[in-house]
C-alpha cells in the first residue's frame, strides 16, 4: 500500500520536473527512488535472474547496479525479494517455458506480499505474442519492458509507484516507434474516474492500477550509457562495443528482438575501460552479436588493436571478445591478435553446419572451405589458440551426408569446446516455414554422435596440455571442493588448484596437472604472474 508520504515523493510536479536528456532523465528517477526506497527502516531486496548470453548478463549487472544505487540489496533469492527482475532469453523455444515457470511459482509470494514488485524484460519480451500471454495470464507482473529501452528501468518503476498511487502517464513516443505500452491506460483512468462515486466503478479503477507498466520499442538507434553497474566479478567486465545483428540467419530469432546493428563511439568504450581499471578490474570481455563488424568509425581489428595499447596503460591484462562470424575474419584481425600482449588466445567461431548446402538454407555467407581456411589462418598465426564453436544439429532437411560434412569439420579443425544444440523451431524466422521430413529419433542419435566424437576431441586436446605451465586468472573458490580454487587460463580452460582464497582476482602462474575431461586440476607455481602464455 503506498502511504501518503510516500504519495508525496511521487506527485505530478515529481515526474514533471525530470530532465529530457539521457542519461541525466533516469539518474533524476534514481535519486526520486532512492527517497521512496532510501526512506525506509529496512533495507528492500531484489533479485535478478538471467536467462541466456554474455549480452543478457551484462544487461543484467546495469539492472543490478541501478537497484543497488537506489538502495536495494541485491542477490535475494526471488521467493522472499521485495523486487525480482526476469531477464529473459528467447534464443530456444524452450528458454520461454523457463520463465513461465519461475513466475508460476512466484505467485504464492506475491499473494502473500502484494507490495513485491515483478519486473519481466530482455529478448523475449520484443515478442508481441509473449506480451500478451504475460498481460493475461501472468497479470501479477507488474513492469514488461524490452531490449532497446533497458536504460529507461529507473523510469519505469517510478512510472510503476505512481501508478500504484493513482497515476498513469501515457508514454510519448518521441520519435521511437514503440512495440507495446500502457499509454491506453491513462486514458481509460481518465473515463472510469468519472464513475469513480460509485463502488463498481472504484472497483474498476483500482484493477486498473493493478495492471502492468508496459513499454517495449519495436527499434531504436539510441545507446545510452553511463548508469550504473554491478559487476558479478569485481576483476573481471563485460564491455558492450556494439548491439544487434544483420545477418539474418534463417534460424535466428536474434535480429527480430535486438534490432539493427549499432556500434558505440571507440572514445566511449575507451572511458568505460579506463573506469574499468581504475576500479582493479584485470579482465575484459568485448561483447556484441558480431563483434567483428563493429563500425564506430574504425572496424574491429582497428579498435582492437587501441584496446591493446590502452591495456598497457591501465593495467588491465587480459582482453576478450565474443561472438565473431566467420564471414568477417579478417586476416587484419588475426595479425591483431598475433602480435597483441594481452588478447587472449581463445577464439569462439560459430560453424554451425559443415554442410554447403545447409550453410546456404542457413543464409550464413561462408562455405565449409572459407570455414576451414580461416580456423588455419588462426592456427598458423597463433599456434597455442584455443578454437570453440556452435554446432546445429537437425536443421530442416539435414541429411546424413550433410551431417557427416559437420563431423569431417570437427575432426579437421579439433575444436577446444562446441556449443551443441538441437534445431529450435522459432516462430517468425525464415526457417520456420522449411518442412523437415527427418524422424527426432534420427536427429537425437546423430547428436550423441557428434558429442561422442567432438567429447574425445576435447579429451586428446587436453590431454596435450598435461604438465605445461600457464597463467589462470583465479575467479572462486570451487563449488565442488572448498579447498580448491577455480580459474580460467586464457583459453578459457578451467583449472582447480589448493590454494588459499587470497588469489582469487589474480592471475597466477599454474602447471596442468591432471585433466578430468572438462577441466584441469594443478598447483601454483612462483609468485603473482607475467601472464605467462601456454607452453611459454
Ligand atoms: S550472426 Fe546469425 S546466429 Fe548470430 S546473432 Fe546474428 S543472426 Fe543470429
Amino acid at each position: 500500500m503506498i502511504s501518503e508520504s510516500l504519495k508525496e515523493l511521487l506527485k505530478d510536479d515529481v515526474f514533471a520536473a525530470a530532465p529530457a536528456e539521457e542519461p541525466q532523465r533516469q539518474h533524476y528517477f534514481i535519486e526520486q527512488l532512492k527517497k521512496v526506497f532510501g526512506g525506509s527502516d529496512r533495507r528492500y531486496t531484489a533479485a535478478v535472474v538471467t536467462f541466456g548470453c554474455q549480452m543478457n548478463a551484462r544487461d543484467s549487472e546495469k539492472l543490478e547496479g541501478i537497484l543497488s544505487e537506489i538502495g536495494f540489496a541485491t542477490g535475494a533469492d526471488e521467493q522472499d525479494a521485495d523486487f525480482v527482475a526476469f531477464n529473459t532469453c528467447t534464443v530456444r523455444e524452450n528458454a520461454n517455458e523457463h520463465l513461465y515457470g519461475r513466475l508460476g511459482r512466484l505467485k504464492s509470494a506475491k499473494t502473500k506480499n502484494r507490495d513485491m514488485i515483478i519486473s519481466v524484460c530482455g529478448c523475449m519480451m520484443q515478442e508481441a505474442d509473449e506480451i500478451e500471454k504475460l498481460r493475461s495470464r501472468y497479470s501479477f507482473v507488474d513492469i514488461i519492458f524490452g531490449t532497446h529501452n533497458l536504460y529507461t528501468f529507473p523510469e519505469l518503476l517510478f512510472r510503476l509507484l505512481r501508478k500504484r498511487s493513482g497515476s498513469v502517464d501515457a508514454f510519448d513516443d518521441n520519435g521511437i516507434r514503440m512495440l507495446t505500452s500502457s499509454s491506453d491506460d491513462a486514458v481509460r483512468l481518465d473515463r472510469l474516474m468519472r464513475y469513480s462515486g460509485t463502488a463498481s466503478g472504484q472497483k474498476d479503477i483500482e484493477k486498473l492500477l493493478r495492471r502492468p507498466v508496459v513499454s517495449v520499442w519495436e527499434g531504436s538507434d539510441r545507446i545510452v550509457e553511463k548508469l550504473p553497474s554491478k559487476r558479478k566479478y569485481p576483476f573481471k567486465q563485460g564491455i558492450n562495443i556494439m548491439f544487434g545483428c544483420n545477418n539474418f540467419c534463417s534460424y535466428c530469432i536474434v535480429p527480430y528482438v535486438r534490432g539493427r546493428e549499432k556500434s558505440r563511439l571507440p572514445e566511449e568504450i575507451f572511458d568505460e575501460i579506463r573506469a574499468a581499471a581504475s576500479e582493479g578490474v584485470k579482465e575484459i570481455m568485448l561483447l556484441g552479436q558480431n563483434v567483428n563488424s563493429y563500425s564506430g568509425g574504425i572496424n574491429f581489428a582497428q579498435l582492437l588493436r587501441q584496446i591493446d595499447s590502452l591495456c598497457d596503460e591501465t593495467g588491465i591484462e587480459r582482453i576478450r571478445f565474443m561472438t565473431s562470424h566467420p564471414k568477417d575474419l579478417s586476416d587484419e584481425l588475426i595479425e591483431v591478435m598475433a602480435s597483441s600482449k594481452h588478447v587472449c588466445r581463445q577464439f569462439h567461431l560459430p560453424l554451425q553446419s559443415g554442410s554447403d548446402r545447409i550453410l546456404k538454407l542457413m543464409n550464413r555467407h561462408y562455405d565449409k572451405e572459407r570455414f576451414l581456411e580461416r580456423a588455419a589462418a588462426l592456427k598458423a598465426a597463433m599456434p597455442d589458440i584455443s578454437i570453440s564453436t556452435d554446432i546445429i544439429v537437425g536443421f530442416p532437411g539435414e541429411t546424413e551426408r550433410d551431417f557427416l560434412e559437420t563431423l569431417d569439420v570437427l575432426g579437421r579443425v579439433r575444436f577446444d569446446s562446441a556449443f551443441t544444440f538441437i534445431y529450435s523451431r522459432r516462430e517468425g524466422t525464415p526457417a520456420a516455414a522449411l518442412e523437415d521430413p527427418t524422424e527426432e529419433s534420427v536427429i537425437k542419435e546423430r547428436f550423441e554422435r557428434l558429442l561422442g566424437f567432438q567429447n574425445g576431441i576435447v579429451e586428446e586436446n587436453l590431454n596435450a596440455l598435461a604438465g605445461k605451465k600457464c597463467g589462470v586468472l583465479f575467479e572462486e573458490i570451487s563449488e565442488y571442493d572448498p579447498g580448491l580454487i577455480t580459474g580460467k587460463t586464457e583459453q578459457g580452460i578451467t583449472v582447480h588448484v589448493p590454494a588459499d582464497p587470497g588469489i582469487i582476482g589474480q592471475i597466477r602462474d599454474v602447471v596442468l596437472e591432471e585433466n578430468h575431461k572438462f577441466y584441469f586440476t594443478g598447483s601454483l607455481v612462483g609468485k603473482e604472474s607475467n601472464a605467462t602464455r601456454i607452453g611459454g
